[in-house]
């Protein structure tokens, strides 16, 4: 089971959501300014294996942002 991480730079939040039923993670899109598997402009949604790997990834890059756990 995949965990998809919404990092929204705009709002210098990133959720976590680990339910493949999750309606977020079903209707996330693409769009403009946010991606899906990669970073846009305002940031965008990434899967991880594990929270492991969301941990690594967040880092020092994301480190000041807000963590909301959704689901
Ligand atoms: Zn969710």
């Amino acid at each position: 089971m995949l965990i998809w991480v919404n990092i929204d730079k705009p709002t210098r939040t990133y959720t976590i959501h680990k339910a493949g039923t999750c309606t977020y993670v079903i209707q996330k899109k693409e769009t403009k300014h946010k991606g899906i598997g990669k970073l846009k402009e305002d940031g965008g949604w990434l899967p991880f294996e594990s929270m492991d790997y969301v941990n690594k990834f967040i880092g020092d890059k994301f480190s000041k942002y807000e963590m909301k756990q959704h689901c």
